[in-house]
């Protein structure tokens, strides 16, 4: 089989060379390649407008975002306390949202998620609650909304700090504005398979603007003038060239978009009925960055990929494993819906370039198996 054949899950999006090579060209006229730079600044602004938030920091990839923000309020700090702290979080979610908590040194808190729309399920939050949370992490998984309202209510009610990973939500709106206003802060991942990219890269949004100040400090090492070091910090710094990258891809954002919607419209038309979608959210707008499909059984997921890889297409099973089963000094909270969802779920194909052809030919696949 010839490699053009091959569908893989996703592409990333690269934008006209031509365009990358304009803001190519004024890094070499500048000659300035990170800290700060005018593309990074152009970038913020331009985020900042088109996402409908204020207070958004760029920094080098989403885990380094999760992380920064986890400093800032507070829900791990360099004076390590008697109690370990605790973050409630979900176990259906990329590693990297409780990874992140472990390497921080806060307990990763696992509580079951919503069967319907596969997001933190509040009352489930509110059980693990103890003296040591500090903070709840909901994922906004596949771009859906959590519970905001509820969460928030259980924030208030406990003292804890709110932190949203919205790695998959950019652009989603929720009751008309930004879904990246709600929490103390909501992360969000420009890696090269996200729907907006920067090959890699990420960026924090802030609810309060004395936190984005404090932020700013700890990705440049806590470097604050010539010869002052305020706080203790890390490297998270945004470069440049993935400004550049990043400014490229959203001068073509609408392009990106449309192209996509039309590959989910593709499946959305033909799908057997048999096949159980993710509930969105009400008021939630969606933002098709991935195309998750739940089967009946474990069997019929194995099945599935089987039969189109041999066609040459490549789903993945996303997200599998749930990281309640993980063996990786996480404490064991077994999360039964987490798992049972973890272990029937495929997302299919989707990018930009997917064509009806490649489409059709999945569809096809699928109605077999169901
Ligand atoms: C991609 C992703 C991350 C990690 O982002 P990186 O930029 O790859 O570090 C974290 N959480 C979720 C939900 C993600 O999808």
């Amino acid at each position: 089989m010839s490699n053009n054949s091959i569908i893989p899950v996703t592409k990333p999006y690269l934008p006209s060379r031509e365009r990358l090579n304009k803001y190519l060209d004024g890094i070499y006229d500048r000659q300035w390649l990170t800290n700060n730079g005018q593309l990074v600044k152009e970038l913020t602004v331009r985020l900042e407008e088109y996402l409908g938030v204020e207070n958004l920091l760029l920094v080098s990839n989403g885990t380094l975002a999760l992380q920064i923000a986890y400093r800032v309020l507070g829900i791990s700090d360099a004076k390590r306390s008697e109690q370990v702290p605790e973050a409630i979080t979900t176990p259906f979610t990329f590693i990297a949202t409780a990874s992140s908590l472990k390497w921080e040194g806060v307990e990763p808190i696992f509580a079951d998620i919503n069967p319907f729309t596969w997001c933190l399920e509040p009352k489930n939050i509110e059980a693990k609650v103890t003296e040591n949370t500090r903070a709840i992490l909901p994922v906004h998984v596949f771009g859906n909304a959590c519970d905001v309202e509820s969460i928030e209510k259980i924030a208030k009610k406990h003292n804890l700090k709110v932190v949203y990973d919205a790695c998959h939500a950019f652009g989603v709106k929720y009751k008309g504005e930004s879904l990246l206003k709600w929490g103390d802060a909501a992360t969000l991942s420009f890696h090269a398979t996200k729907l907006f990219h920067t090959a890699e890269g990420g960026a924090i949004v802030f609810k309060r603007k004395e936190d984005l100040e404090l932020a700013k400090k700890l990705i440049n090492f806590g470097i604050t003038g010539l010869e002052s070091i305020e706080v203790l910090g890390i490297n998270a710094k945004m470069n440049e060239i993935q400004a550049a990258m990043g400014l490229s891809i959203l001068d073509e954002i609408e392009n990106n978009l449309a192209t996509r919607e039309r590959v989910w419209m593709g499946y959305i038309g033909g799908l057997p009925k048999e096949l159980t979608l993710q509930k969105i959210s009400e008021n939630t707008t969606y933002n098709f960055a991935y195309f998750p499909i739940l089967l009946k059984s474990e069997a019929q997921v194995k099945n599935l990929a089987s039969k189109l890889k041999d066609k040459g297409v490549l789903v993945r099973r996303y997200f599998y494993p749930s990281l309640d089963t993980l063996d990786i000094n996480f404490l064991s909270n077994s999360c039964a819906i987490s798992r049972d969802i973890a272990s029937r779920i495929v997302c299919l194909p989707l990018y930009s370039e997917l064509n009806q052809g490649g489409i059709d030919k999945i569809l096809e696949t699928v109605k077999e198996v169901v």
